[in-house]
Parts: C-alpha cells; structure tokens; sequence
C-alpha cells in the first residue's frame, strides 16, 4: 500500500441520472456472465457518510473509532478519515494503512489482547501512544519496547466473554495487580475499554455493569496516581437506528452517573458493522444444485412441495465472506437476482452451501427461494463486515473484486459536509458509470 497518490488502487463509479446500485449490480452480472461468474461486491461509500450523520446525531457524545478489522478497504478507510474519525488497528499493516490515509497518530489506538513485539515497536515509532493492555505479560513487554505509551486496559464483560467463550479482558481484581505493576514499571494508565457484542440480549444489564466495573478501574487508576481520561465503551453497534437509540438510552443515564461532562473523561466507541455492514452487497453465484426429497408412505411421492429441499452450492461460503458464520452468526436469506423471478413463482425450502463440500459450509440452513438454476446469481445484503480485503481471509478467489460507487446527490452531501473530500478524491479514479 504505497504509493496511493500516483496508484489509485480502486474506482468509483458515480451514478448519475437515476443510475441506482441496482443497475450497477446488473451491469456486473452481465459482465460478470460472458467470464468467470465470479463473486464479487458492490460498496455504496454514500452509505458511510449516512451513517456518520446518524451516529452523530444519536449518540454526539462518543467519539467515533474505527475497528479497522471489520473492513479494511481502502475507500472505507479514506471515507472515514475524511470524516474525522479515529481508528483502532491491530497490526502493522493496519497501522501503516490508516497513517498513510494521514490519519493523526493521537488519533490511532494499537488493540489486541497479545501483540507482536515488531507491531508495538511500530506503534512506539510511530507515536501512537495509545495501546490496549490485558494482562501483565503485555505490560512487560509494552514497558520495554514503548515505556511512554498511555494504556487502556481491556476490562472484561460477561456478555462478551459468553461471545467468544474464552476469558478476554481482564478482572476487577487482575486490574488492579495490572494497575500496581504499571506504577512500578512506570507506564501510564489512561483509561478503560470494554466490548459488548451486538449479540447481547440484555443491554442494560451488560452495560451497567460494564460501566460500574469501569467506574471501580478509574477509581483505582486516580488511587495509584493515574490520569485517567479516556473511556472506550467498544463496538456492538448493529447499524440500525433503532439498535442504536436503544444503546444510547442504556448507557446515557450511566453515563451521566459514572463520567458526567464534567469529569473531563473523554468517551469513545468502536462502531465497526455500525459504519460499513449496510453498504455493501455480496453477489455470488450458484454452481451447482441438488434435490432431496423426503418419501413418506401416506402421501403419493412427489405430490406435495413440502418434501422437496434444494440444495444450492455458490462459490463462496463460510471460508470465504460468510466467515462470520462460524463464529454463530447467522446469515440473512439473500435476493434473487431478479432477471430469474417470474412474477408468481412457487417457493421451495432451500439451503445454501458454499463450494468447499464441507459439513461447516453451510451458508443459509433454511429458506424460501423460488427453484433456481447453475448459473443464476444470489445478491446479499449488509455483507460490509466480513473482514473484506483482509488477508486472512481464506476466499476462494483470491480477492473478490470490490466495486464502489457513490450517488450523486451523496457525492455532494458528502463534500458539502465539510468532508475534506477535495483531497481525499484526488486519490479517486472518478468514471461515470453509463447503463
Ligand atoms: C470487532 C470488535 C469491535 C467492533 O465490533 P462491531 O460490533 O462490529 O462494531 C469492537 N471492539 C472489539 C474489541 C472488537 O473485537
């Protein structure tokens, strides 16, 4: 990633004259068609800056910052250091990602709960000064390689700990031993960050304990000496407006309990999904088709719908963009690309897998579709979090191809919002995409 200034590394098609993602999806599909029918995306960067007017809107108060895991593609990240955001990297590809996108190291937080020594020592020549911490190994190492850096320290949350059924964070009690060990060691403690995942079916309870804890954390911090100013509530943020106002009435009354105004602790989120989930579309295609059909003695075969399942193979499944579904997420039912749907087409149970013939490679276990056929296209929606870009990613293509495009009358919203979208589009290969 160098180099951005005199490389565009993507492009943006910019829809004019009534020109909707719809017809972009389309024109992908036809070309898409005469080749290899290989998945690929479509990213709204409109769909960003929305968000961002929705969050501000509803929680002003928590300082944005981005999980650049949940999305690490460059348009993303340029839209969202235009609009001011911070970020929180969990490497050095990550680091170096959003620094070349001129993001202010203040501005950078270095997450993970065991970093690398080479990635700590990035951060510490960098001058990002902000890392998470969770445990005393961490801290050892932190006070040798970056002895200034100011530390959040990663408090551990029963609902996320239910998540990843694994400990992660750490204990009232473990932070403060991880609290005496900084003051010996000499590495400040600024702050808290905590994560409730969106799966969480008790908000209120989950934040204010988590917000208790913090408070108890802070306490203990002021205690040993510490400046504590920075408070980090984590991500969980579906990306619905709903969700949102819903964890905004849970944490402001806590809020306003724990860390009033008047405090002078800065507040911060991790909005990851929030930002980026709704503004891309998957688009894969069926490669192969099975039918099961159950037999049952009273009823004459064949003649009832109901025992007919489709099996539907696409070209990408859990190892690729449905990564998220092995860690128990469930997958939304995709549309069907409409060129197939008649107008009163008889739905079937169908299930869809991915191409690895792998028992886990279950994508949808259960829907209605009408019947399809190899070679029609499935189109996903709200797919912006599944880690697109990232290299980890085990896709069956190397890279799914990623298209962006932005509305004009986003285009404008956007610049008129004061986004320093002047110097951010110079990097932008602008064409117009013609139906
Ligand atoms: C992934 C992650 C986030 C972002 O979560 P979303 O629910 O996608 O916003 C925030 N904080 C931590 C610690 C994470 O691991």
């Amino acid at each position: 990633m160098k180099g951005l200034a005199d490389k565009p590394s993507y492009i943006i098609e910019l829809l004019e004259g009534g020109v909707t993602l719809e017809d972009v999806i389309d024109g992908h599909i036809c070309e898409q068609a005469l080749v290899e029918k290989s998945a690929f995306v479509v990213g709204d960067l409109g769909a960003l800056m929305r968000q961002h007017a929705c969050w501000q809107s509803v929680v002003p108060q928590l300082q944005p910052y981005y999980p650049v895991k949940s999305n690490s593609s460059p348009a993303v990240i340029q839209v969202l250091a235009s609009l001011g955001l911070g970020f929180v990297c969990t490497n050095k590809a990550e680091m170096n990602l959003v620094l070349e996108h001129g993001v202010p190291p203040e501005n950078i937080i270095l997450s993970g709960v065991c970093k690398q020594l080479a990635h700590i020592k990035h951060a510490a020549k960098n001058n990002i000064q902000h890392l998470v911490c969770e445990n005393e190994a961490e801290l050892s190492k932190i006070s040798r390689l970056h002895p200034s850096a100011k530390l959040l320290l990663q408090l551990t949350t029963e609902a996320h700990a239910a998540e990843t059924s694994m400990a992660f964070g750490c204990s009232l009690k473990s932070c403060r031993h991880l609290l005496e060990a900084a003051r010996e060691l000499g590495v400040q403690v600024v702050g808290v960050t905590f994560h409730i995942p969106s799966s969480c079916q008790d908000l209120q309870q989950a934040y204010t304990h988590a917000l208790s804890d913090a408070r108890c954390v802070f306490d203990m911090g002021v205690d040993l000496g510490f400046n504590m100013n920075t408070l980090d509530i984590g991500g969980g943020f579906t990306g619905s407006e709903f969700q949102l106002k819903q964890v905004e009435s849970a944490v402001r009354p806590l809020l306003d309990a724990y860390f009033p105004p008047l405090s002078g602790v800065q507040v911060l989120a991790q909005p990851g999904s929030f930002y980026v989930a709704s503004a891309f579309n998957l688009a894969v295609n069926v490669i192969g088709k099975k039918v099961v059909t159950r037999h049952w003695d009273s009823l004459p075969q064949g003649e009832n719908n109901e025992d007919t399942e489709f099996l539907y193979y696409m070209n990408e499944g859990v190892y690729g963009p449905f990564s998220r579904k092995l860690l128990g997420n469930s997958i939304t039912a995709p549309s069907v690309h409409k060129h197939v749907l008649c107008a009163e087409e008889t739905v079937y149970p169908s299930s869809l897998w991915g191409p690895s013939l792998d028992q886990l490679d279950q994508v949808v276990e259960r829907c209605l579709l009408p019947e399809l056929s190899v070679g029609d296209w499935l189109l996903f929606s709200n797919m912006g979090a599944c880690g697109l870009e990232e290299s980890t990613c085990l896709s069956s293509s190397p890279q799914l191809p990623i298209y962006y495009t932005v509305s004009t009358s986003d285009w404008y919203e956007m610049q008129e919002a004061g986004v320093a979208l002047d110097s951010a589009m110079k990097d932008f290969a602008m064409v117009q995409y013609s139906a």
